[in-house]
Formats: C-alpha cells, structure tokens, sequence
C-alpha cells in the first residue's frame, strides 16, 4: 500500500485542481493522498468525491501556518473538523495576515526594481483563498523578471530574503491544541528542512510531545537529507510519535516533489485512523 500524506491544489499554492490531484495520484500508484492545502479545507469535498470515483483513498489534510520565535512552522491537521470554531477562527487570522501582508512585498519587489501590481498577483491566485509567496513567485515569472518559483524564492522571496515580510502565524503548541480541539491528529511538517533544526532543536520537540502532546514528525521529505532523516527518525522513535514521510507536492509549481516520492507506512496510517475514531471523527 502506497501513502503520500502531504500535497497541495490550486485551492492554495499548488497547481493541480483537487480532483486533477487525485488523479495523478492514482497515474502515480498511490492508495492513499491526504490533501494539505495550506490554511484552507476548501478543496478537500472535490477531492474526496473524485477519490470516490478514483479508488484514491483521500485523508482530509491541512497545513497550518504556525510560528516560534516569529519564524515560521508547518504544521500538518489530519481529519480536523472544519467547523471548530477556536481552529476555523484562526485560520481566518491567518489567511487575513496572507493577504495584508502583500503590500509590504510588492512595495520592496518595487524597491528591488522588479515592480508588479496586486491585480497581477490576484490573477495567479485565483479562487485560491490562501495567497502564498509562490503566487507572487508566479506574477514575476509572468512578467517576465525571472525564470521560475525557484529563482523567484532564491533571489527575493525566501525566508529573510530581501522581499521577504512576515505574516501573522500561531504559536506552534497553540496550533498543535487547536487541531486537537478539533479532533485532528498533529504532525510538525519538515521539521528539520531549510534550516529548521536551530528553530525546533530536540528539546523543543521533545517539550511539543510532551506538554502538548504532537502526534508525529514528517521524517521522510526532500527538504530532509539522509542523515538528517536517521535522526529525526531516532527522535520520533525516543519520543514514540508517528514518523511520517510525504511528497509535499505541488503540482508543476515545485520540481522533485513528485507524488509518491516519499511515503508513509500503513501502520503509521491505521495508528492516525485510530487516534481519529477515538476522537470522534469519522474516516473518508
Ligand atoms: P507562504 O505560504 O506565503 O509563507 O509561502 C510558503 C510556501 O512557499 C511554501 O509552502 C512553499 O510552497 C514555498 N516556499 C517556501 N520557501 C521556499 C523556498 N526557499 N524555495 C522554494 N519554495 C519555497
Ligand atoms: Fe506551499
Ligand atoms: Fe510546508
Ligand atoms: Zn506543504
């Protein structure tokens, strides 16, 4: 059984519409696909019912903006209740902090000499509720200032890089107890990718299982080089949480994340169907 538990659609910062997703997972040999997009439940119905026609078992994802020390964190819901008022509040905050912090960016792109206006941006975002960088990232690929998402993060809009202006984010514990509020089960997304391990070093992971009782570390991740995946693993087993690994795709918008590329294993998947019906949820 083939499980890839972290994608994105169209509805935030991928490519693919929800349903187009499930059916490249299935092209892809996958089972199993959670999609996750980001700070939004907006695309999973459409892909749960193509799942439904697919054979594509669909786990109802979301990857939630979250922070420490105001840099960011990911943070993977599974099976969250959409109608949990405390979670469903804050991503609201969250998805106001996206698009209030857009001005601040095309003001230093216009500073940096590669200007392009809200109109631009808002036609890469389309329906999509969550506006991400990589929209940004696709408004200067159409005009023409840079080749791909890639440079577009590497030469201005990466964390701390010269475009880059934080949003509002959780704190992570905070997030951690939001999706359990709502039922979800809590996996920390790439912990230790692009230089997260300075941010969330062992002993904070070991306090987020502890006092707040997270679910899983997403081991397996491009972001992770293979070192880097033995000791996380070691950790997740130290701490008894899930090891999760995923593709964290994105459709064309992110090269080698391609479906499937890393996945989990099914007793990973039965342990969070578990901590799911105990809470209440029921599976899709
Ligand atoms: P945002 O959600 O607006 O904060 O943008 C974050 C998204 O941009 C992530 O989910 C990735 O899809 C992408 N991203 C973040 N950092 C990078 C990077 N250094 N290179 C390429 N893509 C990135
Ligand atoms: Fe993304
Ligand atoms: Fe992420
Ligand atoms: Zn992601």
């Amino acid at each position: 059984m083939r499980i890839d538990l972290h994608t994105h659609s169209a509805v935030s910062d991928g490519t693919d519409t929800p349903s187009a997703l499930v059916i490249q997972a299935q092209r892809a040999g996958l089972d199993v696909v959670a999609l996750s997009d980001h700070d939004t439940f907006n695309g999973l119905d459409e892909a749960v019912a193509e799942g439904e026609r697919s054979g594509v078992r669909v786990v109802r994802g979301m990857e939630l903006s979250c922070s420490r020390h105001g840099q960011s964190v990911h943070l993977l819901a599974y099976g969250a209740d959409p109608q949990s008022p405390g979670l469903a509040a804050e991503m609201e905050r969250v998805r106001g902090g996206r698009l209030g912090r857009l001005a601040g960016v095309l003001q230093r792109l216009a500073e940096l000499g590669v200007p392009i206006t809200e109109e631009e941006v808002m036609a890469q975002v389309g329906s999509s509720p969550s506006v991400g960088r990589p929209h940004i990232a696709d408004a200067l690929i159409r005009a023409g200032y840079v080749r791909d998402r890639q440079e577009a993060f590497d030469r201005f809009l990466r964390d701390g890089g010269p475009a880059h202006v934080s949003r509002y984010a959780i704190e992570v514990g905070r997030g951690i107890d939001l999706v359990h509020e709502a039922g979800g089960v809590a996996v920390l997304a790439h912990p230790w990718g692009r230089g997260r391990e300075q941010l969330l070093p062992p002993d904070v992971l070991v306090g987020l299982a502890r006092d707040h009782r997270l679910d899983g570390l997403e081991v397996d991740h491009q972001d992770h080089d293979a070192a880097t995946r033995q000791r996380l693993r070691k950790l997740a087993s130290d701490l008894g949480v899930l090891a999760t690994g995923s593709s964290d795709y994105h459709g064309t918008g992110k090269t080698d994340h391609d479906l499937g590329c890393n996945t989990t294993a099914p007793e990973v998947l039965a342990e969070i169907d578990h901590r799911l019906a105990v809470a209440g949820r029921t599976r899709s």
